[in-house]
C-alpha cells in the first residue's frame, strides 16, 4: 500500500509516493520555479509519468498538504466537492498557498478519481489552542469579522516530532509537556501539553514568531506603521520586506542559509554574528515563555534543517537552562547523527528535562494521517451514543473528605451514576474562588487518589479562576481552590480545578465497533435524523471494560447545543489526530 503525497508550495510542487507503515519512499519528484496558477497543468503533465512506473493500483489514497484550514478544518479531512470549495474559500487567509493547494487537489482528483483524497492541514494540530492564546487584543467584533486570530502552522511537523519524542522516551504523549522547535527555512515553536498544542509562535499567518530564513517574525506593528507613514514603502513593499527580505537574510546580508551564516560568523563577520544571536535569543525566549505557559516542561525537541543539523544553534539556544532543569551534553550535541534513527537525546544523563533532536518528515506524516483518515472513511457504526450533560462536580481523596466532614467520615450514596461503581454522594461542598463562591456542588464517589473539581467555563469566570481543559486525572499545573464542607470546615486544594475535556466512555467492544482506541480524538455528530445536527470536535475516547457507552459534555456545551440530556450522538468520523493514540 502506498500513499501519493502532494505538497504544492507557492512556487513548487513536491510529489512523494510513500509507504505509510515503513516510511519507504517509493518515488519522489520536485517541480520548482512554478508560475502562480500553473500547479494544475504542471501536475497533470508530470504525475502520469511517475504513476506509470508503479504497479497499477498501488496508490491506495492521496494526501494533500493544505496550508490553511481556518476554523473549519481541525483534522485531516476526506476531500469532497464541498471540502474543496471551502479550501478555495480559505484563500483569503493564505493567498499564496491555498490556491496552489486547491489546484493540486483538482488535478490529482482528475487523474486518480477512484481513491480517497485527504486534505492534511498545517493549521489543524493547533485547533486545540485555547481562546486566550488564539486571541489578539483588538476589538472582538473586528477580529471576528475579518477572522483575525492566531491559527499556527507547521502543525503536521510539530505533531510528528512530538509523537516521535514520546516514543523515544518510552512515554505516552498524553503524559508529557513538550516544546517542539521547528527551525528550518520557516521557523516556529509549539507547546504540546499532554498531546495538545496549547501555544505556537506563528499566528494568523506564518509571519509571526521566531526569526526565519527570510521572514522577520515578531516585530512591533508600530515599526510597520512608521515605515509606511514615512512614504518610503507601499503595502506590497512592506509585504516583500517582512516576508522575503528580513529574518536571517536581512540581518546577515548574505542570504538565508544558516550554514553560510555560521561560516561567515566564524570568520568574524559582525552581521552574521548578530543574525545568529538574534535568532537564538528569540528561540530561548519562547522556550522560557512556553515553559511558563505549561507550568513546566519534560522535553525540548529540535527539528527541521537547522534544528536537526546545527550543533551551534542548539548549543546557543540550550545555554543557561539549568533553571528549568535542562542541561545539554556538549559531546552528544556535537556527535548526534540521525542517519539510522528518528530521534536522539542530547541532554546530559542527569538532566530532568530531556533535550532531543528529531527528524521531521512531512511526507511520511501526511502519508500516515492520510492512510488513517482514508481507512476511517468506511461507514461508521450506526450505533448511537447517549449524551450526558455533566453538571459541575467534585472528586475527592478520602483524606480531603475527612478534613471536610470529620475524622473517619465516609461518603454516603445518594444515587448511582450511569458509569458502574460511581455514585452521586449525599455530601456537597461549597467552592470558594478568588471572586465568588458556588454552593452545593455535588461530590461524586467513590474517593480517588487525587482531588479534582470539574467545572464549566461559565463557572470559571464566576469563581474568578482560569482552569485548563483537561482529561480527568490530569491535574498537574491546574489552579487550586478552597472547599468548604459542613460546619464551615475548609480545605485548600493546591491544584485540581479543570474544565473537563469532553469525552466518551466505552467498552473495548464498543471501541472495536467504532474503530477507535483509548485516547483517540473523535468527532461526534449529535441529533442525526431529526432537528438540527451539531458536531462536537475534539472528543476524547476513554475505553475501559467497566464503562457504559456515553458521551459527557459540560453544561455550557449542552446549553450552547440546546441539548437535553436525552439527545443521542452518532459517531460521525474519527479524527486524524491519531498521534494521540496510545498504541502508535
Ligand atoms: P528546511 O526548511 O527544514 O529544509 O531547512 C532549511 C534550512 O536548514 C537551510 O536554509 C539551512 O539554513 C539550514 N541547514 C541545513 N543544514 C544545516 C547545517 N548543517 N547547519 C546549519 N544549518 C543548516
Amino acid at each position: 500500500m502506498s500513499v501519493l503525497v502532494i505538497n504544492c508550495g507557492s512556487t513548487s510542487a513536491k510529489i512523494d509516493i510513500v509507504n505509510p507503515d515503513t516510511g519507504d519512499v517509493v518515488a519522489s519528484s520536485k517541480l520548482e520555479r512554478l508560475e502562480p496558477g500553473s500547479h494544475a497543468s504542471v501536475l497533470t503533465k508530470n504525475l502520469p509519468a511517475i504513476l506509470e512506473k508503479l504497479p497499477p493500483g498501488s496508490v491506495t489514497c492521496v494526501g494533500h498538504r493544505v496550508v490553511h484550514g481556518g476554523e473549519q478544518f481541525v483534522r485531516p479531512t476526506v476531500i469532497t466537492p464541498d471540502v474543496l470549495k471551502s479550501i478555495e474559500e480559505l484563500s483569503s487567509l493564505a493567498p499564496l498557498h491555498n490556491p496552489a493547494n486547491a489546484a493540486g487537489i483538482s488535478a490529482a482528483l482528475e487523474l486518480l478519481p477512484d481513491v480517497p483524497h485527504v486534505a492534511v492541514f498545517d493549521t489543524a494540530f493547533h485547533a486545540t489552542l485555547s481562546r486566550r492564546s488564539a486571541t489578539y487584543a483588538i476589538p472582538t467584533r473586528l477580529a471576528e469579522e475579518h477572522k483575525i486570530r492566531r491559527f499556527g502552522f507547521h502543525g503536521t511537523s510539530h505533531q510528528f516530532v512530538a509523537e516521535s519524542a514520546a516514543k523515544c522516551l518510552g512515554e505516552d504523549l498524553r503524559d508529557l509537556r513538550i516544546i517542539t522547535c521547528h527551525l528550518g527555512g520557516g521557523c516556529s515553536i509549539c507547546a504540546v501539553e499532554y498531546g495538545r498544542s496549547v501555544e505556537t509562535s506563528m499566528g494568523m499567518t506564518p509571519l509571526e514568531g521566531l526569526v526565519m530564513g527570510t521572514r522577520s517574525g515578531d516585530i512591533d506593528a508600530g515599526a510597520i506603521l512608521h515605515l509606511m507613514r514615512s512614504g518610503e514603502m507601499s503595502i506590497d513593499d512592506v509585504d516583500q520586506l517582512l516576508n522575503k527580505r528580513s529574518g536571517l537574510a536581512g540581518l546577515s546580508g548574505i542570504g538565508n542559509d544558516m550554514r553560510d551564516i555560521e561560516a561567515k560568523a566564524a570568520e568574524g563577520d559582525e552581521n552574521c554574528r548578530l543574525a545568529i544571536q538574534v535568532f537564538c535569543h528569540r528561540v530561548r525566549k519562547y522556550i522560557g515563555a512556553y515553559t511558563a505557559v505549561m507550568g513546566g516542561v519534560d522535553a525540548i525537541v529540535f527539528t527541521a534543517g537547522i534544528g536537526e543539523n546545527s550543533q551551534t544553534i542548539r548549543h546557543r539556544v540550550a545555554q543557561r537552562m539549568d533553571y528549568l532543569g535542562a542541561r545539554l551534553d556538549e559531546d552528544r550535541n556535537r556527535d548526534v547523527a540521525l542517519d539510522d534513527k528518528p530521534v536522539a537525546a542530547i541532554s546530559a544523563e542527569n538532566s530532568r528535562v530531556k533535550i532531543l533532536v528529531a527528524k521531521t518528515n512531512e511526507s511520511l506524516a501526511i502519508a500516515r494521517l492520510t492512510a488513517k483518515t482514508a481507512a476511517e472513511q468506511k461507514p461508521s457504526s450506526q450505533q448511537t451514543i447517549p449524551v450526558a450533560i455533566s453538571a459541575r462536580h467534585v472528586h475527592l481523596r478520602q483524606e480531603t473528605v475527612e478534613a471536610l466532614f470529620g475524622d473517619g467520615y465516609e461518603l454516603t450514596e445518594l444515587k448511582p451514576l450511569s458509569q458502574p461503581g460511581q455514585f452521586a454522594a449525599n455530601e456537597c461542598v461549597t467552592l470558594i474562588g478568588p471572586k465568588r463562591s458556588i454552593e452545593r456542588v455535588r461530590i461524586l464517589g467513590p474517593t480517588r487518589s487525587k482531588d479534582q473539581v470539574e467545572i464549566a467555563r461559565t463557572d470559571e469566570f464566576f469563581l474568578g479562576l482560569d482552569a485548563p481543559v483537561r482529561a480527568s486525572g490530569k491535574v498537574e499545573n491546574t489552579p487550586g481552590i478552597t472547599l468548604e464542607g459542613t460546619d464551615g470546615r475548609r480545605v485548600v486544594i493546591p491544584q485540581g480545578v479543570i474544565c473537563a475535556w469532553r469525552h466518551i466512555h466505552m467498552t473495548p467492544k464498543d471501541a472495536e465497533q467504532f474503530g477507535v482506541e483509548n485516547g483517540d480524538i473523535v468527532n461526534v455528530t449529535v441529533g442525526e435524523g431529526g432537528g438540527r445536527t451539531l458536531t462536537f470536535g475534539d472528543v476524547l475516547i476513554r475505553v475501559k471494560s467497566t464503562y457504559k457507552l456515553e458521551m459527557h459534555i459540560d453544561t455550557d456545551e449542552g446549553n450552547a447545543a440546546e441539548l437535553s440530556s436525552r439527545d443521542e450522538g452518532e459517531l460521525s468520523s474519527t479524527s486524524g489526530q491519531a498521534t494521540l493514540t496510545r498504541n502508535r
